[in-house]
């Protein structure tokens, strides 16, 4: 414990002390000489943490795990999971620790610090790179209003990773609403222990989705508030571009938090079948295949929840496959909400919330837009519907930049039509009559649409500009895309996709 005269960090070993089975006591390994290389002091400031005590020596340490406040016990968590739809009985953090609980409940995790029980064949280690690319597109889908794990710290360990070529070591301070997974109660449940599930599954009702302690079934409405969590989550990815890339039930939070950045990037011209991951040969998490890959996920989750759900297993399957099966309407709605949003026409005042629609409420990807006043008659679904519909023709047959298309829309709501024209022709003409004719509101389609994502090949170039020592434009693209709305002028790059001649973007695994 920390005394209140002295900076410091106070962690709890909550997780450690209620799950033994589910964590091993670790210690991160040693540092040759960590050198801070990226702070984020808003986040630091939201936590009640000094930044100049992240800053001194004993912060960095935090950060890398090489020194433990009294109190902690930091773990290397089990769990299991499908990775690309095959079974992995013991997969766990290998390289990874959580470090215990913050004051407000959220997890201190490390990534990078060393091999562990369950690192099988792996080093253990990050690289600066990936480590990096994690803060920045972590940061950025928190600003564009994503539900996400959040990126505190970076730190160079002085370390050589091997991996194509030797790369500088790093490891990557995160802060998240838990680290259970979808693979957490896969885990649990392949131990046979019941008494376990139940202390898991009443651990995250506690933690993440309260409201269901109150139902008559708290465990399927536990499963039916991570299901509408992961709705609304994967229907934020898909209205901004995003492709997570790994879609594997070790990645599937049960707080409904993007976790785990992998290969992920983000689609520029419109394709659902675009994938960037060099493994993901199949196309099984490319983009358009996302809502259904998050139902399969948890296909696997309801699976492990059936001795809760009730002692006959028969009733017990066939109420998690009755939830299980509301997943595309609840999809639907959360998509099509935000899409109207994207358009500017929110839906009518009061329409969009449902009682018991415990958990996706205030996690919507746009930031707090007003919906329409009643008296301007919001168009309903069924008009916007096939509006939509001719939407995604657009999109398809064009392969327009989906981030700039909507952009375009919002001069073309006042009548300015020259941008979107510059970008898809003609083709665009009827539909943006039809459109306009619904009375789009500009200032939500600002509030929603960035000007700015992390576009992959400035991602690409600023980490390989930081791997080689120059963190200049890591923070410039920091400052970009934590403020994706705000159009400004000198930063027309960043608003760009990538040149037609470059080459295709490949992300890699095994970071
Ligand atoms: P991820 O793809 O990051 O979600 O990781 C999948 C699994 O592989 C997890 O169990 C990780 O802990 C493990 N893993 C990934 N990279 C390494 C590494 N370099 N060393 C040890 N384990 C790793
Ligand atoms: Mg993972």
């Amino acid at each position: 414990m920390t005394s209140p005269e002295r900076p410091g960090v106070r962690l709890t070993d909550g997780f450690a002390r209620a799950f033994p089975e589910l964590g091993v006591p670790w210690k991160a390994a040693a540092t040759p000489e960590p050198r801070l290389l990226a702070l984020n002091e808003q986040l630091a400031a939201e936590l009640g943490l000094d930044p100049e005590y992240l800053r001194s020596d004993e912060g960095v340490r935090l950060v890398t795990g090489t020194w433990v406040p009294e109190g902690a016990t930091p773990v290397a968590q089990a769990y299991a999971g499908h990775q690309f739809g095959g079974y992995s009985p013991r997969l766990g953090d290998g390289r990874a620790l959580l470090m215990g609980e913050l004051a407000d409940g959220r997890d201190l995790h490390l990534k990078g610090s060393g091999r562990t029980p369950f690192a099988r064949g792996g080093d253990g280690l990050a690289a600066v790179g990936p480590m990096l690319r994690e803060y920045v597109i972590s940061e950025a889908m928190h600003a564009l209003g994503v539900r996400t794990t959040r990126s505190l710290a970076v730190v160079d360990t002085g370390a050589t990773v091997q991996r194509e070529t030797p790369l500088p070591g790093a490891v990557l301070a995160r802060v998240a609403a838990s680290h259970l997974r979808v693979g957490t109660f896969q885990f649990a449940r392949s131990t046979g222990d019941v008494e376990l599930l139940r202390r898991l599954a009443d651990h995250a009702i506690a933690r993440h989705h309260p409201r269901a302690a109150d139902a008559e079934n708290r465990y399927l409405e536990l499963f039916t508030a991570v299901l509408d969590a992961q709705a609304s989550l994967v229907a934020d990815w898909m209205l901004i571009g995003f492709i997570h890339g790994v879609m594997n039930t070790d990645n599937t939070t049960i707080s409904g938090e993007t976790i785990d950045y992998g290969p992920c990037a983000f689609m520029e011209g419109f394709d659902p079948a675009t994938v960037f991951s060099s493994i993901d040969t199949q196309g099984r998490y490319a983009y358009g295949n996302q809502p259904p890959i998050v139902q399969w996920n948890l296909a696997r989750f309801a699976e492990t929840l059936i001795p809760l759900v009730d002692d006959d297993e028969n009733a017990a399957v066939e109420a998690l496959t009755a939830a299980l099966g509301t997943f595309p309407a609840r999809y639907d709605r959360a998509w099509t909400e935000g899409m109207r949003r994207k358009l500017g026409l929110p839906a009518a005042l009061g329409r969009s919330e449902e009682p018991g629609d415990s958990a996706a409420q205030g996690h919507s990807a746009a930031p707090d837009v007003e919906a329409a006043p009643d008296d301007e008659a919001a168009p309903d679904d069924e008009a916007v519907a096939p509006l939509l519909d001719e939407l995604s023709r657009l999109l398809t047959a064009t392969r327009v930049d989906y981030t700039t298309f909507f952009r375009a829309l919002i001069p073309a709501a006042e009548g300015d039509t020259s941008q979107v024209r510059e970008l898809v022709g003609e083709l665009a003409d009827g539909w943006l009559r039809r459109w306009r004719e619904m009375n789009p509101s500009v200032s939500v389609m600002a509030a929603t649409n960035p000007v700015y994502i992390p576009r992959n090949h400035l991602v690409e170039e600023a980490l390989d500009a930081a791997s080689g020592g120059d963190l200049s434009l890591v923070e410039e693209l920091l400052v970009v895309v934590t403020d994706p709305y705000t159009e400004r002028p000198g930063l027309e790059r960043y608003a760009s996709p990538a040149p037609p001649d470059a080459s295709p973007h490949v992300t890699y695994c095994g970071t």
